[in-house]
Order: structure tokens, then C-alpha cells, then sequence
């Protein structure tokens, strides 16, 4: 469907609210699967206070679909500069452990992925998100434009949108409505769906600056990420934003109730950081909550909520905006598939079945990293003392900090290892979950799973053969008769490849991985169904995945 617009009256099939990194994904899903849609965001799009620098292994699996995975890989983040991590009293002063993280440069491949975790602040990483959802002419992206208030019937939405340039209200009709508009969402209130968990770990103050070579000037050597224990314990951190041009985030990060930006002296507390005294250009800062919530179901039909909207975690582990990436591939393609007329009726119900039990996993994991880090013990009082005790608690704190704190550097498991247990649309084949390990990823093609990367002969992935609608994967070594399965798909409209591996030097191994001849993977990627044999009738199972 074309998206109608008189003066001020848009109908669009989808009307995403929210341009931060979630809703831009969304945008960028359902612009690669040919869906027309709106989005409004009332700011310009300038990221004046930068947040996510992490986009993890799934999220650039997402990316190398959407085509701009190297233009990610190649953002202006140095790619020799070390991705270590420091626990220190302050960048001049002792050292109480370190985790040692290669450059980019030479990140060794992963046996899980054809991908790699990449650092790309936001301010890098938006305008490329944006840049592609642009390129779509399906698109219509409404900035400095405020999302004000809906109404939703069983035929779609109707939206009030304030232009925020010339003040005029807009009317946007839209057979479904996607709120991603953040933490506050305006949107999840006006659904009555409130949010459970920790309301309150901490309160944070960022500081966001420029000085050039600061590490250069101090005789530190390059880190990417500082954690400050000092007298008080663990107090906040220092991370490099854009070695390039000097570009810097402090934070503290328990900041006392009652305690705001006004009664905080930004020099001395770079001064706490640095243990010297350094000139710096302050640019921006930002005032936040730690929060640990989740919502309990992720919207009601019309409306879906996606990203921080449902889920706001510590940002320790770097998940936060990747796991609402996450969702709005989720949603993503069952949105196109209810438009293009295949989706079943139950398919936009599973959304919130399939993406809130991650979402909560998430949650607890990246809360009992911040406690991890926050929960190490010892004389915090003598950690600067010059004796051998104080060197024994500093020893004692390192070690601590090694395997308490280490462990949100090391989230594969959560990364990739994700799977939709229960799931209303997978066919479930008896066979027990992975082990729930935040740290490895096990590879599993139980239904519910990613479909695991295998590299095949010609150096591609398995994950390259996935098409954008659903895909049959034939691995028996015999050539099946797979009409029957092409036919049932075709009477439903449902878009269906069909990849048989039968002459790939690796398709022992494919199998090998997948554990059974036949494995139906979904548009997001993740396993439908699986078996040895091909269904009997081959009209249940496609109609049990298109959420009929
Ligand atoms: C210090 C810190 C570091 C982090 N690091 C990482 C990291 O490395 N990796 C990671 O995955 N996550 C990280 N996160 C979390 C990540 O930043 C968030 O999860 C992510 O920004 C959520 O994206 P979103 O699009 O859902 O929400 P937001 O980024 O909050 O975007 C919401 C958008 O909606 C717009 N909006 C709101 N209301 C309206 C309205 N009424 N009308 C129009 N527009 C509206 C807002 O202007 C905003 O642009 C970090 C967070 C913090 C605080």
C-alpha cells in the first residue's frame, strides 16, 4: 500500500513512533521487506549525548542482511586502537586488574558467526540506520515531528502529530502502530502496561567531553573502558567515545537522591577519575536512572511497543538497544507478513509470547552484572595505602573484579543463544533446551533457536542461503521431492526457498549441527520446525508458522 498524504492527513500502513536506534531498525526491516511506512521523531536527529557504543554479533548479523554491515565495521573508530577494559583507583594511579580485549584489527573470526562485535557510537551508528531507511521510497521519515496522542479500533490507528516546524496538527491513519519511543514511553502509558522490576539500582550523571590525546598526555596506555574503585568503593567510569578527536564519556554512577546536575563540579570530577588535572572541553550531559524493568506483555493489537519502551536494562553487557533490535526484527517481519495478506491471524500475538521472556532474561542478567561489580568487597579505605596490605586488598579487589566483573565482556551466550520456548508458531520437537549460558553460545537448531552459522565450501555462511521470507533447508544427502512442502506454501502465499545442500562438501557438517535432513528456518532467521523426514501434510506445519 502507497502512502496517501494531503495537507494534513497521512495514511500509511505502519506508523512507527520513535527515531532513536529501535525505531530506525524497524523502519530498516520493514523498508528491506518492501512495507511502506511513517515515522515521526521529534528531535532533528542529532545525538547530542551519545549512549549505546556496542553493537553486538546479532545485531550485525541484522546488519550484513540490511547491506550496511561494513559501513558499520568501517566507522571511524580506529581499528588498532585496543578494546581493553581497566579496573583502576584512577587512570594515574594503581591498576586492579584489566581485561584484555584485542583491536578490531585483529579480532579473531567466530566460530558462531560470520560476524564480529563492533564499536560504533551512536553518533556513528543512527545516521547510518538512517541513511539506509532513506533509501527506501517507501519511506517517510517525519523528524522534529511529536507524536501527541491515538486512538485504535480493530481497523488500525489514528495518530495526533504535532509538526513541530510550523506547529500544524497531523492526522496519521496506520493499520498498525509501533511505539519506540524510549524509557518514557508515552505510548505503553496510554496502553495502561506498566513495567516490573528494579525501578531504582542507581542515578547517573554522564559527562560527555573533548580533550585530544588525553591517555597520550597522562603516560596511560590505551584502554578503551576505565572502572574507578577508590576510598568509596566502586564510584563510576571513563569511556573513549572517538579516539580521534579526543572524544570522552564520564560518569559517576551513584549519584546520592537530591543530588542533580547543578550541585556536581565536573572538573573535580575528572580530577577523581584522572588523579591530575586535565583542560577539557565539557560538551553535554545527561541525568539518568539505572533501571532494571521490563513490561509484561508488549502491546495490545493495533499497537506494539518495541526497544527501551518494554525493557530498560543496565547498560553493563552493551544489550539494551541490541536487544530491542532484536525485537523489531521480530516484529518486523510479522508486520510484512500480515500486510502482504499471508500472515495468520495469531502471528502479531506471538510477538510479545516470543520477545518478553528474552527481554526478561536480559534484564536479570545485566542487573546481576551491575551488582556483581557493585558487590566487591574489601577495605576500600586502604586501597591507595602504600604497604603490603594495601597491595594484598588491591590483589584481593583485582581478582574479585576478574571473575565478577569480567563476565558482562563475555555474553555470547546472550548474544546469539536465544530461543522462543513455547512459541505459538515453532513446532516443537520434544528435544530439551540449551544450557542457559549467559557467557557461551551453545549452537542449537532446536525450533525456537537461531539457525547456527556454519561456514560452507565457498567461505559464505549457511545464514547467507536464508532468504527474506521462510526457507527449507534440505540436508540429506538423496535430492527429496520437496513439491508437496512448495505447494502448501504456495496455497497460503507464503514466501518459501528451498535450499537443498545435497552436493556442499559441508553439508555433513550443516547436518551435523542442525541434527536433522530437513530444518524450515523462519525470516528472522530463527528454526520453524525440523525432522528427518518431510511432513505428511505439509498444510499443518505452514500454517502453524504463518500464525494461522
Ligand atoms: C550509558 C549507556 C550506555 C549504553 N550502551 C549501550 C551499548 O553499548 N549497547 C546497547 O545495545 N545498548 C546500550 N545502551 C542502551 C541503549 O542506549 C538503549 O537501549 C537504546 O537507546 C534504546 O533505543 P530506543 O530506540 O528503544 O529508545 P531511545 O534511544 O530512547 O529512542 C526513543 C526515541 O523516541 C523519540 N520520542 C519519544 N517520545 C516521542 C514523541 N512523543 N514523539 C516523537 N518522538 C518521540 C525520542 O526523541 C527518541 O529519539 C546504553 C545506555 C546507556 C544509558
Amino acid at each position: 500500500m502507497a502512502i496517501r498524504h494531503s495537507e494534513d492527513v497521512i495514511e500509511t500502513p505502519v506508523l512507527i513512533v520513535g527515531g532513536g536506534p529501535v525505531g530506525l531498525a524497524l523502519a530498516l526491516e520493514l523498508g528491506w521487506r518492501g512495507i511502506a511506512c511513517t515515522l515521526v521523531e521529534r528531535t532533528d536527529g542529532q545525538i547530542a549525548m551519545p549512549k549505546m557504543n556496542v553493537v553486538n554479533v546479532r545485531t550485525m548479523e541484522f546488519c550484513r542482511r540490511w547491506g550496511i554491515a561494513e559501513t558499520v565495521r568501517q566507522c571511524p573508530f580506529p581499528d588498532d586502537y585496543p578494546m581493553d577494559v581497566a579496573f583502576v583507583t584512577r587512570v594515574t594511579g594503581h591498576e586492579l586488574g584489566r581485561v584484555e580485549r584485542p583491536a578490531r584489527r585483529f579480532q579473531k573470526p567466530l566460530a558462531a558467526s560470520p560476524m564480529n562485535m563492533q564499536v560504533c557510537p551512536q553518533f556513528w551508528f543512527d545516521p547510518i540506520l538512517l541513511e539506509r531507511a532513506r533509501s527506501y521510497p517507501h519511506m517517510r521519515l517525519l523528524h522534529r515531528h511529536r507524536f501527541e496522542s491515538f486512538e485504535s479500533s480493530s481497523d488500525g490507528v489514528v495518530a495526533k502529530v504535532t509538526d513541530l516546524e510550523s506547529g500544524k496538527l497531523l492526522m496519521i491513519h496506520a493499520r498498525h502502530m509501533a511505539g519506540c519511543d524510549g524509557a518514557s514511553s508515552r505510548i505503553r502509558e496510554s496502553l495502561g502496561i506498566g513495567l516490573i522490576g528494579s525501578e531504582a539500582l542507581s542515578r547517573s550523571i554522564h559527562m560527555f567531553f573533548r580533550t585530544p590525546d588525553l591517555l597520550g598526555r597522562l603516560g596511560a596506555r590505551p584502554t578503551n573502558f576505565y572502572l574507578f574503585f577508590d576510598r568509596e568503593g566502586f564510584w563510576g567510569s571513563l569511556r573513549v567515545m572517538d579516539p580521534v578527536n579526543g572524544l570522552w564519556r564520564l560518569m559517576i554512577d551513584d549519584l546520592p537522591v537530591g543530588v542533580d546536575s547543578q550541585h556536581v563540579d565536573f572538573d573535580d570530577v575528572l580530577y577523581r577519575a584522572l588523579g591530575q588535572k586535565v583542560e577539557v572541553e565539557w560538551l553535554s550531559f545527561s541525568l539518568w536512572t539505572r533501571r532494571g524493568v521490563i513490561a509484561d506483555r508488549y502491546g495490545i493489537d493495533p499497537v506494539y511497543l518495541v526497544g527501551d519502551a518494554v525493557h530498560q536494562v543496565s547498560p553493563t553487557g552493551g544489550l539494551g538497544m541490541n536487544t530491542g533490535i532484536a525485537d523489531a526484527v521480530d516484529l518486523g517481519w510479522k508486520l510484512a507478513a500480515v500486510h502482504e495478506g499471508w500472515g495468520g491471524p495469531r502471528l502479531l500475538a506471538s510477538y510479545s509470547t516470543e520477545r518478553q521472556p528474552s527481554g526478561a532474561r536480559i534484564v536479570n542478567m545485566t542487573t546481576e552484572f551491575f551488582e556483581g561489580t557493585t558487590g566487591v568487597k574489601g577495605d576500600f579505605a586502604q586501597i591507595d595505602a602504600e604497604t603490603p596490605e594495601g597491595e594484598s586488598l588491591r590483589a584481593s579487589i583485582g581478582r574479585q573484579l576478574s571473575e565478577v566483573t569480567a563476565r558482562e565482556f563475555r555474553t555470547l551466550g546472550l548474544q546469539l543463544g536465544y530461543w522462543y520456548e513455547d512459541s505459538p508458531i515453532c513446532v516443537a520437537d520434544g528435544t530439551p533446551p540449551p544450557p542457559n549460558d549467559p557467557h557461551e553460545y551453545h549452537a542449537s537448531a532446536r525450533p525456537g533457536s537461531r539457525a547456527p552459522h556454519v561456514k560452507l565450501s565457498d567461505g559464505s555462511s549457511i545464514m547467507d542461503r536464508f532468504g527474506p521470507g521462510f526457507t527449507l533447508l534440505c540436508l540429506s544427502p538423496v535430492v527429496p521431492d520437496t513439491g508437496p512442502m512448495a505447494r502448501a506454501a504456495a496455497a497460503r502465499k507464503l514466501p518459501l526457498d528451498i535450499v537443498k545442500l545435497a552436493n556442499d562438501e559441508m553439508r555433513a557438517e550443516v547436518l551435523r549441527i542442525y541434527e536433522r535432513n530437513f530444518v524450515l528456518v523462519r525470516p528472522d532467521g530463527h528454526v520453524a520446525w525440523r525432522a528427518d523426514e518431510l511432513p505428511s501434510d505439509p498444510l499443518v506445519v505452514i500454517d502453524r508458522v504463518r500464525g494461522a
